[in-house]
Parts: C-alpha cells; structure tokens; sequence
C-alpha cells in the first residue's frame, strides 16, 4: 500500500525560503569565495538548489557518511563512506546538509573538517528539528525549523524512496 504523505512545505515555499538562504550568504561571503560541501545523498537536491542562488564564486564537493544502525535512529557512532575529492586547507567551507536531527553527524562531521585547515567551517540545514538534539551543534544557517516528525521529499527519504518529491512532506506511520 502507498504511504499517505502529507504536504508540510510545498515546492513554491522551499524554492522561496532557498531563494532567501542564498541572498543571505551572498551579503554574508561578499569578496570572499565559498566551498560547498553537500552531504550525500539527502542534501544533493538542495546543495544544487542554493548554489544557484549564491552570487560569490562556489566551488562544490560532496561528502557520504552514514550513522551505523538503521535508518530512522541515529546512533551517534559516524562513518565515512565517502570523503570529499578535494583538500578544504585555507577555504571558506560550508556544510550543506539535508536536516540536523540528534546532531549525531553534524558533530562528529564539523569536527572532523575543522582539523583539515580550512579558513571557515560553517553549517547550512534546509530543516533543523531542535527538540531532537542530543548533542550541541552550532547551526549557521536554517531553512526550517520543524517539529519532531519524519519528512521526506527534496532529498529525503524514507527506505530511499521520495527523495524526488519537490516538496518537503511527513509520512504518516500512525
Ligand atoms: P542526526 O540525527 O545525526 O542529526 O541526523 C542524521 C541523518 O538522519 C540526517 O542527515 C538524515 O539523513 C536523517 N534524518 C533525520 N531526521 C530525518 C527525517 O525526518 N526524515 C528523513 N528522511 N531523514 C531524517
């Protein structure tokens, strides 16, 4: 049977909200360059998305890493299944990621780019549920503050189907 997904963004207010995001950045990096580091795969649609609307030079790299347990609980303990192509020494690095739930891997993730030498390290979430946190995780920049539900669409998934979905919408399991 299909999931029933409710709307809780809808593609014109994530395009809208991106579209702030980037004008945003843009003030804040002005004269400088900036070095987007998207987190594979749940925030490729919106790495892709913000980049477009910032205006200083962007170079783009992705990372992969994964919680070890399974999909929906986070465990805390980080893998990396896939590092960035390029060294971050001396840039202006910013994490774009999907959401930051427990902040499990946005943690362990900014602390270990911080020792790779770069000039900045800063963190960009489409969604950031706050009530979820379990460990402190200094987010530079939100899309949307959410509440403690399951979405998927604009990159997230549930068993890596949805990612598609050009809005951002809660699964109903109940
Ligand atoms: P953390 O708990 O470490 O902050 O989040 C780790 C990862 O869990 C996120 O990057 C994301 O892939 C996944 N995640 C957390 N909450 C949700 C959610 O509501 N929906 C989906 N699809 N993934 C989530």
């Amino acid at each position: 049977m299909a999931d029933k997904i409710s709307v809780l963004f809808t593609e014109e207010q994530v395009c809208a909200r991106i579209k702030e995001m980037g004008e945003q950045i843009s003030k804040d990096y002005e004269g400088k360059s900036l070095h987007l580091v998207g987190i594979l795969k749940g925030a490729t649609f919106f790495a892709c998305e913000l980049a477009k609307r910032i205006t200083v030079p962007v170079t783009l790299d992705f990372m992969s890493v994964s919680s070890y347990g399974d999909s929906t609980v986070s465990s805390g303990i980080v893998k990396i299944n896939k590092d960035l192509d390029e060294p971050i020494e001396g840039l202006d690095v910013l994490v774009v990621e999907d959401i930051v739930d427990t902040g499990n891997t946005l943690s362990y993730l900014l602390d270990n780019l911080q020792k790779r030498g770069s000039a900045s390290v800063k963190l960009c979430t489409l969604l950031n549920k706050p009530e979820r946190r379990l460990k402190e995780v200094d987010v530079d920049y939100t899309g949307f503050i959410i509440p403690d539900e399951f979405v998927v669409g604009y990159g997230l998934d549930y068993a890596q189907k949805y990612r598609n979905l050009p809005y951002i919408g809660i699964v109903e399991t109940k």
